[in-house]
């Protein structure tokens, strides 16, 4: 038996291909082949591809009608044109001849040379760039995590052997009959991320029922507290599908679903109506308006405060009803990481269980690196976990890495342990921040997120004047006050 195989790399999204034949593969190798060549010299028989692809209406066509040749004798082909059609023109992937699997480092590579060429950046001085902190950064670190498309389970399958990661069983359910003994159970499916940040995929065996209800009601109520309004504003579906609405203590941003408009423009269009007199527009124009919003935001102004005449306020601090500790903040992202690690990698993390049981008191933690940017935009929640692998104490023994939307958050997973350094120094957190991967783009900012008291928190919505108020030129910031 003969074979031909390749990969379609693009950020998040990877095809392989393998085609088998008894009387070999040369044919479908040259279709192929040929789909993505750069320049053919028929003269003397050869043929230059690129592994970097643009895509293009003229790519499409070729790739269409090679998918039509193969596809009676196999129509899984069909996955290689829904894979280069969904790539806007001018966009870059990877094609990656008789490779059947990459490595996370090639991944990350590959990534950033993307996302240079998308960005029409110079791609070598990138590369060059990256690949002089990346050699070194991977010689210390492994790549864990990763929300992955289908649905995945991490650690143990049987129920009867399960020993809950946080509690080690020994949490009892609220809800459990007092005159029984205690026992832990996991009918409950615990999901690695919340759902609310839109992980639907990413499952965890070890996690008891009631720590499942213990961290709800804790850590990740806080987290789903701070990161709230971006869900809202980038329309992050929650665990009952919805886009969520919320009301604050002064505001009330309410989401503009399909049902809701329609709604609004039958009551706009009675007969009866006033509306569109008063907001002084004729009819079609008001419709039309509706039509085009998502949402709709009223805010009440302190006390002797007055709005300008034609337009909302530039800054509009939402104040939310629930109180927010910072430290169940940072709780939730590593309860997070340390439910997509494999559980024999768990170790060294002993102390860090506990503290995210809540059994464990912790007064200083080292701050969190914060970005804001379109770069790597994602609407789901991404994680991603890099392990120490070396004995180097003075890096962390791990560094989580979450996206939700256009906020990056890049934390140290603490240990506690006192062999290790602590970051909690400038001069220790510098030390690792200088080696971070992430260091050469600009624009952080380092939050302490130490405090475990409950706070009053704040989410600043500023809206630059001459700008109609849109989710994108709105600048935002997340306040916890003291
Ligand atoms: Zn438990």
């Amino acid at each position: 038996m003969k074979f031909y195989q390749f990969i379609l790399f693009r950020g998040n999204h990877e095809l392989f291909w393998r085609a088998d034949s008894e009387d070999g593969t040369g044919g479908f190798e040259l279709d192929i082949s040929l789909c993505f060549a750069t320049s053919l010299d028929p003269l003397n028989r050869q043929i230059a591809i690129s592994c970097r692809q643009t895509s293009s209406a003229a790519l499409r066509k070729r790739i269409e009608t090679f998918v039509d040749i193969y596809k009676g004798s196999d129509p899984r082909i069909n996955k290689i044109k829904s894979f280069v059609e969904k790539i806007p023109d001018g966009e870059h992937f990877f094609y990656m001849p008789y490779k059947s699997r990459l490595t996370n480092q090639e991944k990350v590579l590959l990534t950033v040379e993307l996302m240079a060429a998308d960005a029409g950046q110079n791609v070598d001085k990138a590369l060059n760039a990256f690949d002089k902190n990346m050699g070194y950064f991977f010689e210390h670190y492994e790549l864990d995590g990763k929300i992955p498309e289908k649905k995945t389970w991490i650690g143990e399958r049987s129920k009867k052997k399960r020993i809950c990661r946080f509690c080690k069983n020994t949490r009892v359910h609220p809800q459990s009959d007092p005159t029984q003994e205690a026992k832990t159970t996991f009918k409950q499916e615990a999901h690695a991320i919340s759902e609310a940040l839109g992980n639907k995929t990413l499952i965890l065996h070890e996690e008891c029922d009631a720590c499942n209800k213990y961290f709800s009601e804790t850590c990740e109520r806080h987290i789903y507290t701070y990161l709230r309004c971006l869900g809202t504003f980038f329309k992050v579906k929650n665990k009952d599908n919805k886009v969520s609405s919320i009301k604050g203590e002064n505001f009330q941003i309410t989401y503009l679903s399909k049902d809701r408009k329609e709604k609004i423009l039958a009551a706009v269009n009675a007969p009866s109506t006033e509306a569109p007199r008063i907001i002084g527009l004729d009819p079609h124009e008001l419709s039309r308006q509706i039509l085009a919003l998502d949402f709709a935001i009223s805010y009440t102004l302190p006390d002797g405060e007055e709005a300008p005449q034609d337009r909302p306020p530039t800054n509009i601090p939402l104040k939310f009803k629930e109180k927010l500790s910072p430290q169940e903040v940072y709780k939730a992202l590593v309860k997070f990481a340390l439910s997509v690690i494999e559980t024999e990698k768990l170790a060294g993390f002993k102390k860090t269980l506990e503290w995210v049981s809540g059994s464990r008191k912790v007064t200083t933690l080292p701050k969190i690196a914060i970005l804001r940017s379109y770069a790597s935009f994602s609407k789901a929640a991404e994680l991603i976990i890099y392990r120490r692998i070396s004995n180097d104490k003075t890096l962390p023994l791990a560094i989580g890495e979450l996206q939700f939307t256009f906020q990056k958050m890049i934390f140290i997973i603490p240990s506690f342990d006192e062999a290790e350094a602590n970051f909690i120094t400038d001069e220790e957190f510098k030390h690792y921040w200088d080696f971070c991967l992430f260091n050469s783009v600009q624009g952080w900012s380092f939050q302490d997120f130490s405090d475990p008291e409950e706070k009053e928190f704040i989410f600043n919505m500023n809206l630059p004047e001459n700008k109609s108020p849109h989710q994108e030129e709105a600048d935002t910031s997340q306040i916890i006050k003291s």
